[in-house]
């Protein structure tokens, strides 16, 4: 008999995130908008990007896809690991202009953060303890349930700790953090890693640092990359994207470092990132050798700019939305140095009333944080990585709802 895969099969009967997206978020919005059809809806639900793609890779990529219908320049697979161009460009312009020192072969190109840290599941045991931070990316959660650990506990991120957990009281094997984080908008600051890193190096644990966005961070002293902290080369590793950064979610680009001074008690120097080498050629054949060419154009100083301001676009957005929001009344966290704001519902409130209050009310559309984990409960993700308009409007729309009230 054929079986299926057992751990599939348990987050296939249970609610997964995007099922509960697809299952009860949007019907209850359409549902709306069918009994409020002359009601203007403005979605602030996806983590999704809207605005172009700088002016320098759109060049790149039809300078890139012209080589690729000449028979003289065409290309066909590159190397699984990722172009060398590109892997040397993430080393000298993303991470040594912040005073990290890597080597091109402790890069590893993914087509995303997502199977990048997919990826990273191939490296370690099933036995493993794993801390999450609660609230967390459902998807960490999840891969961690498919490949079939269970021994996971929660590190509790909540308006006390400023969303910044503490380190864990008890042994645990893999850390993840996110910071920027998805979905509090909370950052980290040099000392908070700093305790996870000394944790890390000092229990023999390994901290998986997710620095998707990295680049909304404006305040100099917090840190955009894990290995700003001394000695996070021996215990972290670090998944990076340019779908935030540089508006590649369509495209798919991104990259995971796993250094060669990374060591658990059961490997030597070295071992663990020739160990993700020897997995990534079985499981990749290497990103789109066009996404790579807009990657390598994106590193480049006079595009990084271009792609900056696209940030600050979104980082704008974020602040007339907090504003505007706190103005009608709300109590809102995150939105500065992150594109994410964290609204907290009134006291005994669930994140499901919180959605429906800015839905009807509004007509804003969240994601209800109890998705992203039981600490999420009682807040609202909204995501201002959409247009000026939708948060003007929705702006103008909540402020005369609030002065009616
Ligand atoms: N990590 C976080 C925290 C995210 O929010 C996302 C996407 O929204 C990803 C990873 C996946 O990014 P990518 O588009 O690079 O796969």
């Amino acid at each position: 008999m054929t079986t299926t895969n057992p751990n599939l099969k348990k987050l296939f009967v249970s609610d997964t995130f995007a099922d509960m997206i697809k299952n009860k978020l949007m019907k209850k919005m359409e549902a709306h908008q069918a009994s409020n059809p002359q009601k203007e809806l403005y979605i602030m639900a996806w983590g999704d990007t809207t605005q172009p793609l700088a002016p320098k890779v759109v060049d790149a990529l039809v300078d890139a896809a012209t080589k690729l219908g000449d028979r003289s320049t065409y290309t066909g697979y590159g190397e699984f690991d990722g172009n060398i161009k590109l892997r040397e460009a993430i080393c000298n312009n993303y991470y040594k202009p912040r005073g990290i020192d890597l080597k091109p072969e402790e890069i590893f190109v993914s087509d995303g953060a997502q199977s990048g840290t997919f990826g990273l599941q191939d490296l370690f045991g099933l036995d493993n303890v794993i801390a999450l931070q609660d609230p967390i990316y459902p998807p960490y959660l999840e891969a961690n349930l498919l490949a079939g650990r269970s021994n996971i506990i929660y590190l509790e991120c909540n308006d006390h700790n400023n969303f910044v957990p503490d380190i864990p009281t008890s042994k645990v094997d893999i850390i993840y953090l996110c910071f920027p984080n998805n979905p509090t908008g909370g950052v980290a600051t040099k000392e908070q890693l700093k305790a996870f890193v000394d944790y890390a190096r000092s229990h023999k644990s390994v901290i998986i640092f997710d620095a998707v966005y990295s680049a909304f961070i404006t305040d100099p002293n917090i840190p955009k990359s894990i290995y700003e902290i001394e000695g996070a080369t021996e215990c972290a590793i670090e998944v990076g994207s340019f779908s935030k950064t540089a508006g590649f979610s369509g495209l798919r680009l991104g990259w995971s470092v796993v250094p060669c001074a990374l060591t658990l008690e059961s490997t030597v120097a070295g071992e663990l990132n020739e160990m993700f080498r020897i997995g990534q050629s079985i499981r990749f054949w290497g990103a789109s050798n066009l996404a790579q060419q807009g990657g390598i154009a994106a590193l480049s100083e006079q595009c990084q700019q271009e792609c900056q301001e696209i940030v600050n676009y979104y980082l704008e957005n974020a602040r007339i939305l907090k504003e505007g929001l706190e103005a009608f009344g709300l109590t809102c966290f995150g939105g500065t140095n992150n594109p994410y704001i964290w609204v907290k519902g009134a006291e005994g409130m669930s994140s499901w009333d919180v959605f429906n209050q800015l839905l009807f009310k509004a007509g804003i559309v969240g994601v209800p944080g109890s998705l992203f984990g039981p600490s999420g409960e009682g807040f609202l993700r909204l995501s201002t990585l959409c247009s000026r308009e939708n948060i003007e409007k929705a702006i103008d729309f909540a402020a005369v709802v609030g002065n009616r009230e």
